[in-house]
C-alpha cells in the first residue's frame, strides 16, 4: 500500500489525471508479455500488483517522483510499452509503475550528425515514421516496433530484423539522460566514441531499469537505403546453411537481415522422435544500402551459398516474411494493450511454448544444436523452429510441449529450457541475447555472471541504497 499523503504528493507532481489507482489498469501495469504459458509456474504464484501508476511528462517530474520514492522507500518500476517477454516489469514488491509513454517528443533530429535526441517513451514505430518523413530511418526494427518504446528497447538491449547490419539497440545509443535512484539527473555526452573514462551510458543498456529511469536518449539514425533486395536460399541440411553463414560472416558480408531457419515437421499428434527428423532449412536475406554495395553483396552471398549446396528459391518467401514481420505485434496490441489486459487466455494457446535465445561461440553452434535436439526429444518437446538470427552465434529454438492439452506434467518445458540455457553457459556462451532477464531468468543470472554478480550488487548498493529501482530484477 501507499499512503494517502504519497498519493497527494504524486498528484501535485504529475497532475491528478496522471495518477492511476483503478484496479483493472494497475493489473495491466503489473504484467508484460511474459504470460504463464511461458513457464510462469516457475515463480509459484501470480505476481503482486503495483499500488499506483504515474505518467510524468518531463524529466523534472520523473526526478520529483523518484526523490519522493527514495525518501519514502517506495519501489518504482519503469514502464515503457509493457511488451517485454521476461517479466521485467513484474512489480515483485508492489510500488509505483512509472509509465514513460507521455514522454514521447523528438527533441532534436540532425541528419548531419546522423543522430536523433528523443524522449524515452516514444514508440519505436512512431519514431521511425517521423524519421521517414526526413528520408531517414531507425536501425532497430524488432517485431514489436509498433508497441515497444525506445527506453524499453534500450533497457533490454533488444535485437531487431536489421541488427545484422546496424547492430542491437544498445549499439545504436550515443548518449543517455537518466534519473538516478536518488533523483539526480545524469547526462552522458552524445558522441560515437570517447576514451574519457569508462562509458557510463553502458551501465543502463540492458539494465532493466535497476539503476535508474532513462528519460532521453540520443541514438544513431540512418539514411533510407537507396536499394533493397530480397533473396531466399534453401538448404537440404541446417549444417550446410550454417557453413554458408559462417563463410559470409568471415568474408565481412553484411546483409541487413539474415535468418537461417529450420522448421522440423509438426507433431501434430505426438512428439518427433530423435534428432534426425527431416526438416527444411531456409536462409532469409535482405540486403540494403547503396546500389553497388547491394549488388556486390548479393552476388558474393549467392556464390557462397551455392558452394554450400544452397538453392536460390527467389525473393518471394523473404518478401512475405518481411511484409508480415510486425503482424504479431499488431495482434498483441489488439488483444492485450487496447483492452488493458495482459493475461494470455489459455484457450487461445493451450500448449506451452519455450523460446531459448542464446549466444554461443560459432565453433560450438552445431554441437549445441545437436544436444538441444536430444534434450527436446528426451522431454517429448516438439522443436517447432531452430534458427540463427543476424549472426552465426545467435541461436534460438522454439519448443512446444505437445503433451500438454491440460494433462501434461507441469514444469517439464521450463526444466528443458533451463537445461538448454545452462548448457549454453557451460559451452562458453550466454543464456540470453535478446529479451533480457526479468523474473524469467533471474535464477540463472548469478551462474552466468560469476564474480560479475558481486560487482552488480556493489554498484546497486552504491547507486540505489534503498533498492527502490525495480527491485528483484537482475537478481538484485
Ligand atoms: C509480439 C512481440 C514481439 C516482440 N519482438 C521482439 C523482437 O523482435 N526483438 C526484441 O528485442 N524484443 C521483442 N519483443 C520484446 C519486447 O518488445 C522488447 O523487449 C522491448 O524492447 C520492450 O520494450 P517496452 O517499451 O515494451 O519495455 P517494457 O516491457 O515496458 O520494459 C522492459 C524493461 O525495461 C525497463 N524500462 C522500460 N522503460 C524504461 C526506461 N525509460 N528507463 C529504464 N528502464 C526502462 C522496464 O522496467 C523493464 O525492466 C517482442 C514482444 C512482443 C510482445
Amino acid at each position: 500500500m501507499i499512503s494517502q499523503s504519497v498519493v497527494e504528493a504524486l498528484r501535485r507532481i504529475v497532475g491528478p489525471e496522471n495518477v492511476i489507482l483503478e484496479e483493472s489498469l494497475l493489473e495491466a501495469y503489473s504484467l508484460d508479455a511474459f504470460g504463464r504459458y511461458r513457464g510462469m509456474e516457475q515463480q509459484g504464484s501470480l505476481p503482486p500488483r503495483v499500488h499506483a501508476a504515474v505518467r510524468p511528462s518531463s524529466t523534472s517530474k520523473v526526478a520529483e517522483v523518484v526523490k519522493l520514492a527514495h525518501r519514502e522507500r517506495i519501489p518504482l518500476v519503469p514502464y515503457g510499452g509493457g511488451t517485454g517477454i521476461a517479466g521485467a516489469v513484474t512489480p515483485l514488491q508492489g510500488g509505483i509503475a512509472v509509465d514513460l509513454k507521455k514522454m514521447n517528443r523528438i527533441v532534436a533530429l540532425n541528419s548531419e550528425d546522423r543522430a536523433a535526441t528523443v524522449e524515452a517513451g516514444v514508440l519505436l514505430g512512431d519514431l521511425d515514421e517521423a524519421l521517414k518523413g526526413e528520408g531517414l530511418m531507425l536501425g532497430h526494427d524488432p517485431y514489436s516496433v509498433p508497441i515497444a518504446t525506445l527506453g524499453g528497447a534500450i533497457s533490454t538491449n533488444g535485437v531487431g530484423y536489421r541488427a545484422a547490419k546496424y547492430g542491437s539497440m544498445g549499439e545504436q545509443v550515443l548518449g543517455l539522460e537518466v534519473v538516478l535512484p536518488t533523483g539526480e539527473v545524469l547526462q552522458t555526452r552524445a558522441v560515437p566514441k570517447s576514451s574519457a573514462g569508462p562509458s557510463l551510458h553502458h551501465l543502463f543498456i540492458g539494465s532493466e531499469g535497476v539503476f535508474g529511469i532513462i528519460t532521453q536518449a540520443t541514438i544513431r539514425i540512418f539514411r533510407l537505403p537507396e536499394a533493397r533486395v530480397f533473396k531466399t536460399v534453401a538448404f537440404a541440411k541446417f549444417e550446410d546453411g550454417f557453413h554458408a553463414l559462417q563463410e559470409m560472416s568471415s568474408l565481412g558480408l553484411r546483409p541487413a537481415l539474415v535468418d537461417l531457419t529450420e522448421e522440423p515437421p509438426g507433431p501434430p499428434d505426438g512428439p518427433p522422435e530423435g534428432s534426425s527428423t527431416p526438416s527444411e532449412t531456409r536462409m532469409y536475406l535482405v540486403f540494403e544500402g547503396y546500389a553497388e554495395e547491394v549488388e556486390a553483396q548479393l552476388a558474393r552471398t549467392l556464390k557462397v551459398c551455392h558452394a554450400s549446396r544452397g538453392e536460390d528459391i527467389g525473393p518471394a518467401p523473404t518478401r512475405q516474411y518481411w511484409d508480415t514481420r510486425h503482424d504479431s505485434a499488431y495482434r498483441y496490441k489488439e488483444r492485450f494493450i487496447d483492452r488493458s489486459v495482459r493475461e494470455w487466455p489459455t484457450e487461445e494457446w493451450p500448449r506451452r511454448t519455450g523460446y531459448p535465445h542464446v549466444a554461443i561461440p560459432a565453433s560450438q553452434v552445431l554441437e549445441y544444436r545437436h544436444r538441444c535436439y536430444e534434450i527436446a526429444s528426451r522431454q517429448h518437446l516438439w522443436v517447432r523452429e531452430c534458427s540463427l538470427w543476424t549472426q552465426p552465434e545467435l541461436f534460438s529454438m522454439m519448443l512446444v510441449d505437445v503433451s500438454l492439452e491440460g494433462q501434461g506434467e507441469e514444469g517439464t518445458l521450463a526444466q528443458a529450457v533451463d537445461e538448454m540455457l545452462t548448457l549454453a553457459q557451460d559451452m562458453g556462451g550466454s543464456m540470453e541475447y535478446v529479451h533480457g532477464v526479468g523474473v524469467k531468468l533471474a535464477h540463472l543470472l548469478p551462474r552466468e555472471l560469476g564474480t560479475g554478480m558481486d560487482v552488480l550488487r556493489r554498484l546497486k548498493t552504491t547507486l540505489d541504497p534503498h533498492n527502490i529501482m525495480n527491485p528483484g530484477k537482475l537478481a538484485l
